[in-house]
């Protein structure tokens, strides 16, 4: 799955939410959030991030991220 970072905090920019094929960002407290289980990993909003907020949770030191991710996307 992809999740988005902290960089989003206070983001005006929904382009990601404008590409993804499945809808699956919601919106988290202060920033977007990727739904883990909805999303189809094909990686089109990665490029479209302005703040370059959108990374693969393969990467390192992203476990916090993935739990917020998933917590506020819960929440719909
Ligand atoms: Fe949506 Fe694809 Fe981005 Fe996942 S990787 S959030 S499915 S655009």
């Amino acid at each position: 799955t992809y999740v988005v970072t902290e960089a989003c905090i206070k983001c005006k920019y929904t382009d990601c939410v404008e590409v993804c094929p499945v809808d699956c960002f919601y919106e988290g407290e202060n920033m977007l959030v990727i739904n883990p289980s909805e999303c189809i990993d094909c990686g089109v909003c990665e490029p479209e991030c302005p703040a370059e907020a959108i990374l693969p949770d393969t990467e390192d030191g992203l476990e916090k991220t993935l739990e917020l991710n998933t917590k506020y996307s819960a929440e719909w």
